[in-house]
């Protein structure tokens, strides 16, 4: 693609104020300025969430429910406003179906433990996709094995894109709980959700979608999807690590167990039994990320400042134009060339290892990640051993990506 056909959004006229919100990218590495392609694995935090957190900390430290005391009231607000704002980010209907806790990690382990606990049975199956990330695979087999449950997966096609037909004829009445990636982390498809969601509610099973790498590049309404669970990571859009989100339906949290004990999760505790506290507390044990969460909440405020359909749409020009200058080298092999594709590009330099090409990229400032990504039944699948990812976020640039490109070349220039 050429560059100079690129008709850039309004917003992004200004993309030098934009990228002077976030310090950590005004810096040189190996003596070139750094181009920041490591997003999918973590964002960098633009200013007012860095200085959230450090506020929460130099003004109100203090921990949050039951204090009657100024800084606990603060923090309280602080931290119930950042639950209130993320629901109205992804259109929750309350709060309440908004729990807190480390990440996309997290989360999935937290379904595993709920569902096999209470709604699982040997014979069962839950539904994942070849592409999954191993925070997606791992859970259901700790969980899930000793109860006999078991995984099944839905292939991809050579393109990294789902195999829809054969969803369709692996939904039947043993499959208990579908738990796909909204968009995956090493190919960047973006899978149907819409569609796989209908499908799998027209036979009464749940969704689980693991938004990790969705969060920060598209508009997500959860109600408009009607998924059942949505899990994300704070740190994967702008904010701080150490906080993530499980959203669920009502109905769902209502119907789970506890998945930890201890305070803050009940309601009255004897030493014979104890009865648990109401949404969306039954589900956060312990003393919170407290700092995190309201970073987490700053970030979201973030994002809708500058509007998730404008950041989509500039993502969609930077992604056409990383893909299509990749595809343009010869010795390249794009892993994954789904036709709705986001966030992240993933390839291989024929007769050359990728962290080869990783460390040679590092020489020149360049960050991208290489290995399996946390997907290795995918790296199976296409018979490699890891990739090269490169992975954008809102604040990259055209001239990064040209930049990157003759920095690849250069790099398989030195390895010839
Ligand atoms: N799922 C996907 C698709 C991911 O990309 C990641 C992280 O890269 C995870 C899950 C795990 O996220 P976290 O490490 O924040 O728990």
């Amino acid at each position: 693609m050429n560059p100079n056909e690129i008709v850039c959004n309004s917003i992004y006229k200004d993309l030098s104020k934009i990228r002077s919100e976030f310090p950590v990218l005004h810096q040189k590495v190996n003596g070139g300025p750094l181009i920041y392609l490591d997003n999918a694995a973590t964002t960098q935090k633009p200013l007012s969430v860095i200085h959230a957190v450090d506020e929460y900390y130099q003004c109100y430290n203090s921990n949050i429910h039951r204090g009657v005391h100024h800084l606990s009231q603060k923090a309280t607000l602080a931290y119930e406003g950042s639950r209130v704002k993320i629901a109205r980010f992804i259109n929750a209907r309350y709060s309440h179906e908004i729990i807190f806790n480390k990440g996309t990690t997290d989360g999935i382990n937290m379904m595993a433990y709920c569902f096999n606990k209470k709604f699982l049975k040997k014979g069962d199956v839950v539904l994942i996709s070849a592409m999954e990330h191993h925070a997606n695979i791992v859970p259901w087999q700790i969980f899930g094995q000793e109860n006999g449950v078991e995984l099944r997966v839905v292939p991809i096609d050579a393109s990294g894109e789902l195999n829809m037909d054969a969803f369709r004829s692996m939904l039947n009445e043993k499959v208990k709980l579908v738990s796909v990636t909204y968009v995956s982390n090493t190919l960047g498809t973006v899978n149907p959700v819409k569609e796989i969601i209908k499908m799998a509610h027209r036979q009464n099973i749940p969704v689980l979608l693991d938004a990790a790498q969705a969060i920060a590049h598209m508009a997500i309404d959860v109600q408009e999807l009607d998924v059942d669970f949505m899990v994300f990571s704070g740190h994967k859009m702008y904010g701080p690590t150490g906080i993530g989100v499980l959203y669920a339906k009502e109905t769902w949290l209502e119907a789970m167990p506890p998945h930890q004990g201890g305070g803050d999760m009940i309601k009255e505790v004897t030493f014979e039994r104890s009865t648990y506290n109401r949404l969306p507390y039954k589900f956060e044990a312990g003393t919170p990320a407290i700092s995190s969460a309201i970073g987490l909440g700053v970030a979201v405020d973030y994002l809708e400042a500058i509007g998730m359909p404008e950041i989509a749409a500039y993502e969609h020009e930077l992604t056409a134009h990383l893909i299509g200058s990749l595809t343009e080298i010869e010795e390249l092999r794009l892993i994954g060339n789904a036709k709705n594709h986001a966030g992240a590009a993933s390839f291989v330099i024929s007769g050359h290892h990728n962290s080869d090409i990783g460390e040679l990229l590092n020489q020149q400032g360049i960050a991208v990640r290489t290995g399996h990504h946390c997907t290795q039944p995918l790296m199976k699948i296409f018979n490699i051993k890891g990739t090269v990812r490169a992975s954008l976020a809102l604040y990259n640039t055209h001239t990064e990506i040209e930049d990157f490109i003759s920095g690849l070349k250069n790099a398989i220039s030195i390895l010839k």
